[in-house]
């Protein structure tokens, strides 16, 4: 167990992987300021779907095809982390399925699923509907028990409560300035022995970030929330181009990748085109009411995010985590602990990888 009591840290950014680094750090004893200009939720966090996914991920995602394994670990961080936080009950082992109306292409997801070497069970039509209230009867369908969900609001406030109980400060402030031992927030300066970056994308309002935040992009996500219709419960389910995510309060239904757009407008047209690809697997949600709402992932060339001491001394970085912030965020966290602690990084997480002279050195 690493210990970094007596140090003083900033953590700038209060997504899902910037609330887990500052628990993470204040539980290894520093002391922690979680500094987020936004309210809760208002960024990728808290529009996310919440799904923990290694299977369908490295299935579905062609820059995720060889990370089946990391990210799966990863899932297995989520049972400790969450019963840390005294919510055991927000994670839903609910399992995913992929359905379509071609038979062929039921198949292909199978053998790819198969092949990732995780748990696959090919489902008959019936079943597929009993599984999931309000499925159009498919083809056929393919389920996988490796994907999981959580309820993102509901994480993000359980980590919020947990940080202000051991002892964290939030502040509503953003970060834009940093010289060795004083980070600078919009309502003050803080003395601090380390900063982490855990913006998403590179934070806004700091016009002099360290040199390895070049390698990330925005990705944006529209993503629609259907009130009151099925399905409410069961598993994730997936079809192309589409997946339909259960709720209580009414099924998520996403999601665009705009790669190369930073911005949240909705886009009209593209959420009738999500609602119908969705009303495509559950014909109930043509004409559900549906809210739209977007967010900016950050990804590198590589699909995993930058974690670590970053070029310049005293600077941490935990962003960059494309489709899977939730997914990774208690596996970053314990990463950003150990590099504090003076611990080398994993080599695919490392915020140094796409440095060349790094790479030769390592
Ligand atoms: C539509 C959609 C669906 C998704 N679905 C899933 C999913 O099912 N499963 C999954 O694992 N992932 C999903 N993702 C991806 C996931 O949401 C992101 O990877 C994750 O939210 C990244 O978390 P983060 O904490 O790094 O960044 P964010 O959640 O973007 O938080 C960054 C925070 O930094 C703050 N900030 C910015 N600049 C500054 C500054 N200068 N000072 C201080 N703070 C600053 C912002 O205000 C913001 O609150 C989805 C994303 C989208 C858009």
């Amino acid at each position: 167990m690493i210990s970094l009591s007596g140090m003083r840290m900033v953590v700038a950014g209060g997504g899902a992987v910037g609330s887990a680094v500052a628990l993470a750090v204040r539980r290894a004893g520093a002391e922690v300021v979680l500094a987020d200009p936004a309210r809760l939720g208002e960024n990728a966090s808290g529009v996310a779907a919440g799904m923990l996914a290694p299977a369908f991920e490295a299935a579905l995602d062609p820059v995720s095809a060889g990370h089946f394994g990391i990210y799966r670990q990863a899932r297995d961080r989520w049972p400790s982390f969450a019963a840390s936080l005294g919510r055991g009950d927000l994670l839903n082992r609910c399992g995913a399925m992929w359905a379509q109306a071609d038979s062929d292409g039921v198949a292909d997801m199978g053998a790819r699923l198969e092949a990732l070497g995780g748990a696959v069970e090919m489902v008959l039509p019936e079943e597929a509907a009993r599984r999931a209230p309000g499925l159009a009867a498919p083809a056929g369908a393919v389920f996988t028990d490796e994907d999981w969900r959580l309820d993102p609001s509901a994480v993000l406030g359980a980590m919020r409560q947990a940080l202000h109980r051991e002892g964290g400060t939030v502040r509503a402030a953003r970060l834009t300035g940093f010289t060795p031992g004083r980070v600078v927030l919009s309502d003050g300066a803080v003395e601090a022995d380390a900063l982490v970056i855990a913006t998403g994308l590179a934070p806004a309002g700091w016009p002099d970030p360290p040199a390895e935040l070049q390698w990330l992009s925005p990705i944006k996500g529209q993503i629609l929330r259907a009130g009151g219709s099925p399905p409410l419960t069961g598993p994730v389910v997936r079809g192309p181009g589409i997946y339909v995510v259960p709720d209580a309060g009414g099924p998520w239904i996403g999601a665009t990748m705009q790669a190369g757009l930073d911005d949240c407008a909705i886009d009209t047209e593209v959420s009738a085109r999500l609602q119908d690809a969705a009303a495509a697997l559950f014909p109930g949600l043509a004409q559900a009411p549906a809210t739209a709402l977007a967010g900016v992932r950050a990804t590198t060339p590589d699909g995993l995010p930058l974690v670590g001491e970053s070029s310049r001394p005293g600077v941490f970085l935990a962003l960059g985590a494309r489709r899977n912030g939730w997914l990774l965020a208690p596996t970053l966290a314990l990463a950003v602990v150990e590099a504090l602690g003076g611990r080398q990084v994993a080599a695919y997480l490392s915020s140094r990888r796409f440095d060349p002279t790094w790479i030769r050195a390592g």
